[in-house]
């Protein structure tokens, strides 16, 4: 058997560790990096490249370079989410069968599991070379507040790589094991993790070897590529007030001008001020090159992100309160995520908690080390001494209540694993299969959460209306992950089930258009969890009743409430703080003015950081 590594699967890079001699390692790869770019190619010549050797490429054949594809991975093609990602990124995104997201790329088209798979199969081979030994196992990190079917996915890809997956662990929870590490603690700690794409909170008690986590939350559409958009955006602005071009056209200045703001915003949490220069970003109407100069001080840097950072402090008052804790019953605040490196997010955090972030774990480190414990405890050569992690579930799990609103079956926070029962039934004569939707999400109506999938229960035995009785459990483990067990209450026999992920695999079939529709179970109002199910089912009689060929759908949302619509991307306007930028800004000649469609590509582009 080969060894078990921890791997924090980042959205712009991935960093991997292991545990040798009961001292945790991050592996250092050839060139001497510890993290690889989340990034996946395919060059003009055909080959694939995952890594470095894809980043490289990024800029001159963005249409065929993957990048922060952990933003996609298990969401549906016709989500808010995605709508809004079709939006930014510069590859082509496809609907699969299922409506799950996939991605073309040089005419070859690839899931996000996939995509995933050849960046975790790039850090296992990395690792195995650096190990010199052979690497099958691992524990793999995911945001928080990832729902079932990111989770899953994840799942799938580690599989696809030739790894087995021990552990799919939450990254706050990971870099709470790396700080417990070879410490006797009895402390609440918060751990704040403000990576490139996502940003996590989480409320754990440490007690010696026991890590439980009391709540959790997040946002995955707040990250360090946020911060630099913000930059990018008003450096664009500058250029096009002082010379009338607007570079929002060309793919290539955005690509290197949002690089260009990037590295500056990291500069600019050591030093005061810092000079962009971007050389040859344009050519004025004689056909001379221009340059992009422009100082930016750390104070402008701030102005420009500080409502991000307020919205991360939005987010930790509310899990505070979640938590059922105060900031007074915080012991330690941990930053992890190389965004958390910016002196405005201590800065504020220090004022929220009142106490500065301790200093004892590596924000870039922290995730894969914990991970790399995790996967030790769990493997067969950590004997008796591995750790015991208590998680809890981010995000609530239901099914289509009443009115298209959520009936929750597991709250968000609730301690994993769990499981619940309810009973199904046929609601017409000889009816052979129920089907039933599952969602996950905060909302108060199903169509506003992510649809984790479909579960068709078929082979049922031919029987009057409401003679059989499925009993359907809803099994969730410790990651977080759903399963669904269906067993007909009066034979004891188990009732076959299919899962379909995605609403393309419930709709009515073009083929099938004069049937009428299906229809979706639908659940009770809430009862007491210690209810028997079958006084649930007698007080519910429509706890049941979703053929695949019956003639009524039951609404997903309220009449009165309008379907939900993609959120398109607006075009955003460039958002410029009222001071005036640091003196010294000068910007080249004019070229002619090009107005902006492609505006919204400043809201685009490659490096989506973690
Ligand atoms: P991670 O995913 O944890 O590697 O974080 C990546 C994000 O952290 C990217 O958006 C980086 O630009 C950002 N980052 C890295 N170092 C710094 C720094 N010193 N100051 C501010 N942001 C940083």
């Amino acid at each position: 058997m080969g060894r078990a590594i921890g791997i924090d699967l980042g959205t712009t890079n991935s960093c991997a560790a292991t545990i040798e001699a009961g001292k945790p390692h991050v592996i250092t790869y050839r060139d001497g990096q510890k993290t690889i770019p989340s990034v996946f190619a395919i060059d003009k010549q055909g080959n694939r490249l995952v890594g470095n050797e894809a980043k490289d490429q990024a800029a001159a054949n963005a249409a065929n370079t993957v990048v922060a594809s952990k933003r996609l991975i298990g969401r549906s093609f016709g989500g808010q989410a995605t709508e809004k990602m079709k939006q930014v990124f510069t590859y082509e995104l496809v609907e699969g069968e299922s409506s799950e997201v996939l991605i073309k790329v040089k005419d070859q088209v690839f899931t996000l599991e996939q995509i995933s798979a050849a960046i975790l199969r790039r850090i296992k081979e990395s690792a195995e070379d650096a190990l010199d030994d052979e690497v099958d196992q691992a524990v793999i990190t995911v945001p928080a507040y990832f729902n079932d079917r990111q989770r899953q996915a994840v799942r799938s890809a580690g599989k696809l790589a030739g790894l087995k997956v021990l552990r799919v662990l939450n990254e706050p929870t990971a870099a709470a094991l790396a700080y417990g590490l070879g410490r006797t603690l009895s402390q609440r700690v918060a751990i704040y993790d403000l990576g490139g794409g996502t940003f996590d909170i989480s409320i754990i008690d440490i007690k010696d070897k026991i890590f439980e986590v009391i709540a959790t939350g997040g946002d995955t559409f707040l990250g360090g590529v946020d911060f630099d958009d913000r930059l990018m955006q008003y450096v664009m602005h500058q250029f096009l007030q002082d010379t009338g071009i607007d570079l929002s056209y060309d793919r290539t200045a955005v690509t290197r001008i949002r690089d260009a703001s990037e590295n500056a915003k990291i500069a600019l949490s050591s030093v005061d001020t810092y000079r962009i220069n971007v050389e040859r970003i344009a050519e004025d109407e004689d056909g001379a090159e221009l340059d992009l100069v422009l100082d930016i001080s750390r104070d402008l840097l701030e102005k420009l992100t500080v409502e991000l950072v307020d919205r991360s402090i939005e987010t930790c008052e509310r899990i505070l309160k979640e938590a059922g804790t105060t900031r007074e019953g915080i012991d330690e605040i941990l930053l992890v995520g190389g965004q958390s490196r910016m002196p405005l997010v201590r800065r504020k955090l220090e004022q929220f908690i009142g106490r500065a972030p301790s200093q004892k774990v590596h924000p870039d480190e922290a995730v894969a080390i914990g991970a790399a414990i995790m996967a030790h405890s769990l493997s067969a050569k950590a004997g008796g001494h591995g750790v015991t992690l208590l998680d809890v579930l981010p995000q609530p799990i239901g099914i289509a209540g009443k009115g298209g609103k959520m009936h929750v079956l597991f709250k968000k926070n609730q301690p994993l694993p769990d499981y619940k029962q309810r009973t199904l039934t046929t609601s017409r004569d000889d009816q052979r299969s129920i089907m039933l939707r599952v969602y996950q999400g905060e909302s108060e109506y199903v169509a506003d959460n992510e649809l984790l999938g479909t579960f068709h229960f078929y082979n049922i035995r031919p029987a009057p209306a409401k003679a059989v009785k499925v009993s359907v459990t809803f099994h969730i483990d410790s990651e977080g992950i759903l399963n669904l067990t269906a067993i007909d209450k009066e034979s004891g026999q188990t009732v076959e089930s299919r899962l379909n992920l995605g609403k393309n695999d419930d709709a009515p079939k073009k083929k099938r258009k004069k049937k009428k529709p299906e229809a979706e179970a639908t659940a009770p109002p809430p009862m007491p969890l210690n209810m028997p199910t079958s006084s649930l089912q007698q007080q519910n009689p429509l706890f049941n009743a979703a053929d695949e060929e019956q003639d009524t759908a039951q609404p997903t949302a309220p009449p009165n409430t309008p379907a939900p619509q993609p959120v398109p991307e607006p075009v955003r306007p460039l958002e410029v703080p009222k001071s005036t930028p640091a003196p010294g800004n000068r910007l080249l000649a004019p070229k002619e003015e090009k107005k902006g469609f492609f505006a919204r590509l400043l809201s685009m582009i490659f490096f989506w950081r973690k």
